[in-house]
């Protein structure tokens, strides 16, 4: 999202004026201390100091106590005004360096007066606005989190300050969920739990930023995939198919070329071959319609295409998902008419709805409306009057499908405006995945054309759609929020079969081939090691069904059913069993 600057809350105020706390403990810590900014973040505040040594970890204890103290003394955040050259003559006798560095901007920018706040014996140039005092920070709802170095304006050639980080909230109940969250968190992190489910792994020799998939992350995505299509189908969309490469040319007519730049991978060959890998789908699917000739009753055509598109990003955390150079992108297209523009954009929501549905995401989403950035047009493509025609369907859109959509300037894609859905995952971290967007400058670009009633030929309207985002990304979200426990449908294993001991295995193997054969996805679990610490390992793994199998179960053609998170067994006949199952696959439980 973009960085607008909104009017500071409440809880910015604390925190900046926590900030301002720190900082006044940090000053009786090192007295020769030096202050750069200390600014108000999402759910906390940091500061740069420049300080005589490195602090370490104990130091953010030592600092919280020197805090609390501040804090119950309960001294007034005093502001003054007072001319560039007072505050240049006081922050000078202070030692202040990188203050008289700000107040010389402030001076330069034609400001004569700057504001000073004081709080017991610290004094900060600050616009404010701060507390009235800083008793009125809640004592035990603050907590110093980290020590990180920054440069001076996040510049590396000036000098590296540390910056210490620290969160507050309005009560201690906050401070504790916001603690679980960032622990729960860390237990979902999808890196971890990739690993632990086998769902994907890196090579060096493969390259950072470029996940490999195994069986059982590859058995995840195709059942996505599978699903995915087949709601599409259901509204009318064709599977096609195209190379991962194509000349700059198909990328310079669709501008993607030049919103790319150098995050294009280029291709070339010993026999002078020289080709662009496709950062996104749709130049292509351009070409599979500009293949034939299309009469206005042809019109809509919608294609879906699930493949890897490649942008040279800068790679984010290692051995994570969430920004890799190769994203498997689900991307569909509508070409129509003007007038079926708007049920096109209502049929992808609906396509949105229901996916998000059977993952039980839908209930907790909000939708943008992104719009222009009305203040810089430089920035799209297409004309003026489309796009005026485009923001005012899509808010017509929200209005009949109650979808609230809010607008949010400076979001719209390069062609167009666009319905953007974010979704809260189990843990309340929001999501931007599915996307609907208009575009009617790319058939014009493309010279695209379908004949009309009066036998003219004229552009069709483009509507793009991503359901799913990358599977790559959704892959992150679906992990963190089930923490690894996926539905029965989804998950890769569904079902682990463990014979109590050797004698039962061919018991064992005749209930597997049942299963495999109704089309479950079954796992036998016959290492050598014990039944206890076999159900610990699938326990661990997430498998939504354990069976054991022993005398009586062969005895009986049965197996004992033990659910995920249970530790009760229940004795079913294999053949009910499977019926059982079936159904909740099906169903989606
Ligand atoms: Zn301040
Ligand atoms: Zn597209």
């Amino acid at each position: 999202m973009s960085n607008k600057k909104t009017p500071p809350n409440n809880l910015d105020i604390l925190r900046h004026s926590t900030s301002h706390v720190m900082a006044a403990a940090v000053l009786q810590m090192f007295p020769e201390a030096k202050f750069a900014i200390g600014p108000s973040i999402e759910n906390g505040f940091y500061y740069d100091f420049d300080l005589p040594r490195t602090l370490i970890p104990e130091d953010l204890e030592i600092l919280e106590e020197k805090m609390r103290a501040i804090i119950k003394a309960n001294y007034p955040f005093e502001r003054a005004e007072i001319s560039i050259a007072e505050a240049l003559k006081d922050f000078k006798k202070l030692g202040q360096d990188y203050k008289l560095e700000l107040i010389d901007e402030l001076s330069k920018k034609g400001e004569e007066k700057v504001s000073v706040y004081k709080s017991g014996h610290f004094v900060d140039l600050c616009s404010g606005p701060h507390l009235d005092s800083t008793g009125e920070i809640p004592v035990d709802a603050i907590k110093l989190t980290k020590i990180s170095g920054a440069y001076w304006r996040g510049d590396e050639k000036n000098k590296m300050l540390q910056r210490i980080y620290g969160v507050a909230f309005a009560s201690k109940n906050d401070l504790k969920e916001y603690l679980h969250m960032l622990e729960e968190a860390e237990k979902r992190d999808h890196r971890k739990l990739g690993k632990e489910l086998d769902l994907f792994c890196f090579s060096d020799l493969v390259g950072p930023g470029l996940p490999l998939f195994t069986p059982k992350g590859t058995t995840l995505i195709d059942t996505l995939k599978k699903e995915v299509e087949s709601i599409c189908r259901k509204y009318g969309f064709e599977k096609v198919s195209a190379p991962s490469l194509a000349k700059p040319e198909l990328f310079e007519i669709s501008g993607h070329a030049k919103k790319f730049g150098d995050e294009l991978f280029h291709v070339t060959s010993g026999k002078k071959h020289e080709f662009v890998l496709k950062p996104v789908q749709c130049p292509h699917q351009t070409q599979i319609y500009a293949s034939k000739t299309r009469s206005y009753r042809d019109l809509p055509i919608r294609y879906m295409e699930s493949d890897k598109q490649y942008r040279a990003e800068k790679t984010g955390e290692v051995g994570g998902l969430s920004r890799v150079y190769a994203i498997t992108v689900e991307d569909g297209h509508s070409f129509c008419r003007v007038d079926q523009v708007k049920d096109e954009i209502k049929n992808m929501v609906n396509i949105i709805k229901d996916l998000y549905g059977s993952i039980g995401l839908w209930d907790n989403h909000w939708v943008s409306l992104s719009v222009r950035d009305y203040a810089h047009p430089e920035k799209y493509i297409g004309e003026t009057s489309d796009w005026d025609t485009c923001e005012k369907m899509l808010q017509e859109i929200s209005d009949e499908m109650g979808l609230d959509a809010k607008k949010q300037e400076g979001e719209a894609a390069l062609y167009g405006p666009k319905l953007d859905f974010m979704f809260k995952d189990a843990i309340g971290k929001e999501i931007q995945i599915p996307t609907v967007q208009v575009d009617f400058a790319t058939p014009k670009r493309f010279g695209l054309e379908y004949i009309n009633e009066k036998g003219e030929k004229i552009p069709p309207v483009m509507v793009h759609r991503a359901i799913l985002g990358s599977y790559e990304r959704f892959l992150v979200l679906l992990i963190e929020h089930f923490a690894g426990a996926f539905p029965l449908w989804l998950s890769p294993v569904q079902v682990a079969i463990l014979p109590v001991s050797e004698k039962f295995e061919k018991y064992a193997k005749d209930v597997e081939t049942q299963f495999i054969a109704s089309g479950i996805r079954v796992e036998l679990h016959n290492q050598s090691e014990s039944l206890g610490k076999r159900i610990r390992e699938a326990e661990k793994q997430k498998i939504p069904y354990m069976l054991v199998v022993g005398e009586k179960e062969e005895a009986d053609n049965s197996v004992a059913v033990r659910s995920r998170g249970t530790k009760e067994q229940e004795v079913m006949e294999v053949e009910k069993f499977i019926e059982k199952i079936v159904v909740e696959i099906k169903e989606k439980k």
